[in-house]
């Protein structure tokens, strides 16, 4: 239940995390302060209006303004004054945290610059959920945001995480899912990954499987709603054979020693080890 008394907040900056489904999913302290906060923004105000309505939170003659990615220039300062006058600002992303691939970073270091207070009421995040329920390791996790749309630089992105020994964690659109698979397949290697959508909603499911596999699964059955995809790190046997490749190809173009050499320097693997892969490679012709 919401505090029923209106406690008078510290001015300063609160940034509030907001269910990424289930609307439920809001935490007491979140419906204290969009009850308590002076000024409410929100990067959609539909949005925030309905969570307020649906938990029966009145906005009563308190503004409530809209800021985005297009208008925050234009809204900074007017929101850092309202916090020098002795306001409380609550700012609330359309869905989930703010900042996690959504607009806040700069009204936040604004704040912080001015010196003012910032603080946030920690909540739901789409990567945190889907970590939960992937099955796969959470002990090191990389999020990568959405990757670039155009194949070239979705390609280029997906080789810079490549070498990161951590979970990889992305979020796509499902418009372009079933290509994004097909490609870190391709790029990544075929690790063990998961497809996770419609988090905390009625149509909530997570497809598991190699990333071939779900490449597959998502033209065969394109997933439809919000998509998160989490790709596990590299095994050890898919890091050898990428340097085993290298190593060919290298072995074609100059002495077995300068192969050796470079291979060992691009991929950091000690020489000993590409050395005895080049043996190897030389036995079986
Ligand atoms: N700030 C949000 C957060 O903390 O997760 C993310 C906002 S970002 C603009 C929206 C993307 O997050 C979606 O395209 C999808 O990739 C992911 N997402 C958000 N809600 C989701 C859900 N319920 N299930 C799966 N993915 C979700």
């Amino acid at each position: 239940m919401p505090n029923p008394n209106h406690v008078p907040l510290q001015a300063g900056l609160y940034l509030i995390a907001t269910p990424i489904g289930t609307a439920r999913d809001i935490t007491l302290r979140a419906l204290d302060l969009l009850l308590s906060a002076d000024v409410l923004v929100a990067e959609d105000t539909r949005s925030l209006r309905r969570l307020m309505e649906i938990h029966g939170l009145p906005l009563g003659d308190r503004p409530m303004y809209s800021y985005h990615e297009h208008n925050g220039a234009q809204m900074r300062p007017r929101l850092m004054a309202a916090i020098g006058e002795g306001k409380s600002v609550l700012y609330a992303s359309e869905a989930g945290t703010p900042m996690i691939s959504d607009p806040g970073f700069d009204l936040a270091r604004a704040a912080r610059e001015a010196g003012y207070a910032v603080t946030s009421a920690p909540g739901p995040s789409a990567v945190i959920t889907a970590l939960t329920l992937a099955g796969l390791p959470t002990d090191r996790f990389m999020f990568a945001g959405f990757l670039p749309s155009a194949k070239g630089a979705r390609r280029r992105a997906l080789e810079e995480v490549s070498g990161v020994p951590a979970t990889l964690v992305f979020y796509e659109s499902p418009a372009r899912v079933a290509a994004m698979l097909a490609d870190a397949a391709e790029i990544l290697g075929d690790r063990e990954a998961a497809l996770a959508r419609e988090l905390t909603k009625k149509f909530e499911e997570v497809r598991r499987g190699t990333l071939s596999e779900l490449a597959l699964s998502a033209s065969e059955q394109p997933p439809k709603g919000e998509i998160v995809v989490l790709v596990d790190r590299r095994s050890e046997k898919i890091s050898e054979s990428v340097p085993e490749l290298a190593l060919k190809q290298r072995m074609q173009e100059m002495s077995i020693r300068d192969a050796v050499d470079l291979v060992a320097a691009e991929t950091g693997l000690p020489r000993r080890k590409v050395y005895q892969m080049a043996l190897e490679i030389e036995r079986n012709g």
